[in-house]
């Protein structure tokens, strides 16, 4: 008898690690060198830990062996309700804030503590992918609002309205935004929560870039606007202390919760099942949240970061037919490619011919769910040089790709 998957997975899509990235193995086994723009993951290209941290982590080893608390450690859940003390969210306890391996574990448990089947949850599009497949895995229906492209990929608030119905539980907001690179205005904040507010919808704020910020631009949480409102607020060490493979991550809940105790009895049980997140790591977080934040060496002008962001906007934008919104935060690009220019039908086949080609590899624009094949994502991690050497090898890629 086939041992088939469970049909929870039909729709779930997860390309940023998916049949693209094998058959890059699959050429790396071939002994080609690839130059893996994929992912968000500093350490591989040279971005170090703060020093600060991983000492704390190492000076804990010895009394972190055993489980932990479910909730997370108590001075780490502190530093986290400090920390959004400062941003203007008000009235937390520690007991709102769960740690978790990652913010990826956590935005599973809040799909799956809230979903019924057939429920629905906005979510933007592009997308975070993890986000659709978390609702989808949990028995909701993602339902795609459309960010604008041409405004600076903000939210499109009319189509956030026009998409409500009255299985709609939830909206998702990701800023600063995987993998445009916007970060919203306190206008669009206030209207996306004025939408939650009428219809009576739970908000999730995305925020783990909440510190990759660039050209001055300023970050709110969403929560901020939200005291009224039952609001869950993702963040993590993974990419602004660059520690993505200690796994290491909170969710906070704050707002009204009167009305929400068996949503939260589910939160909390679901922390309760997986025992607690990686102990070691969490020994980090107050350490990482207050004093010196090394990663605003790396993002202000002329910080490495920001040159190499300044890099791939302008050799991207450079090549004929591309245009591309400049990211104002997180770790991408996400050019577009014109379809009169480009006659792309299948943006997966167009990412494995680049790969093949050139050896580099990036991420095609439907696997975040955006709705056309005219777009792909790279991260701006790399060097300036390789970035330039990959986005020129790109170009020239295109070039035989065009339409003759
Ligand atoms: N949310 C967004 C928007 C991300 O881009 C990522 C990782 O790239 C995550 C969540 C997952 O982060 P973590 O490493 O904390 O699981």
């Amino acid at each position: 008898m086939q041992v088939t998957q469970s049909s929870k997975l039909a729709g779930v899509l997860y390309d940023i690690r998916g049949p693209v990235l094998d058959e890059a193995m699959r050429l790396e086994e071939e002994g080609h060198r690839v130059l893996k723009l994929h992912t968000g993951n500093p350490a591989p290209f040279g971005f170090e830990a703060p020093p600060e941290v991983l000492q704390d982590i190492m000076r804990n080893l010895g009394q972190a062996h055993g489980y932990g608390d479910s909730k997370g450690l108590l001075s780490a859940r502190r530093a986290v309700v400090q920390y959004y003390q400062t941003k203007n969210v008000a009235g937390l306890d520690v007991d709102d804030v769960y740690l978790g391996n990652g913010v990826s574990e956590l935005i599973q448990m809040s799909m799956q503590a809230l979903l019924d089947d057939g429920d629905e949850v906005l979510v933007p599009a592009p997308d975070y992918p993890l986000w659709t497949a978390a609702v989808s895995l949990s028995g909701g229906t993602a339902v795609h609002y459309l960010c604008d492209e041409s405004s600076d990929w903000y939210p499109d608030l009319a189509d956030i309205e026009a998409k409500i119905t009255d299985r709609t539980r939830a909206i998702v907001v990701i800023n600063p935004n995987n993998p445009t690179g916007a970060v919203y205005p306190d206008e669009v904040l206030s209207g996306i929560v004025e939408i939650a507010r009428r219809n009576q919808l739970i908000v999730y704020s995305d925020e783990i870039y909440d510190k990759i910020l660039y050209d001055g631009v300023r970050h709110t949480p969403t929560a901020s606007f939200a005291p009224d409102l039952l609001c869950v607020t993702f963040n993590g060490l993974s990419k602004s202390y660059r520690v993505a493979g200690f796994r290491s991550g909170w969710m906070v809940v704050s707002g009204t919760k009167s009305h929400a105790a068996g949503y939260i009895e589910g939160l909390t049980m679901l922390a309760n099942m997986r025992l607690c997140a990686n102990v070691p790591a969490q020994h980090a977080i107050a350490t990482s949240l207050g004093g010196h934040q090394s990663i605003e060496e790396l993002v202000r002008p002329g910080g490495r970061l920001a040159e190499q962001r300044d890099v791939a906007h302008r050799l991207l934008t450079e090549i004929p037919g591309v245009t591309c919104v400049r990211p104002r935060g997180a770790l991408y690009a996400f050019p577009r490619l014109d379809p009169k220019v480009y006659p792309i039908e299948d943006d997966q086949r167009m990412v494995l011919d680049l790969l093949r080609q050139e050896h580099i590899l990036v991420v095609q624009g439907t696997g975040f769910n955006w709705p056309r094949p005219d777009h792909f994502r790279l991260t701006t991690l790399p060097r300036k040089e390789d970035l330039a050497d990959a986005v020129t090898r790109i170009g020239e890629f295109l070039s035989r790709y065009a339409k003759v």
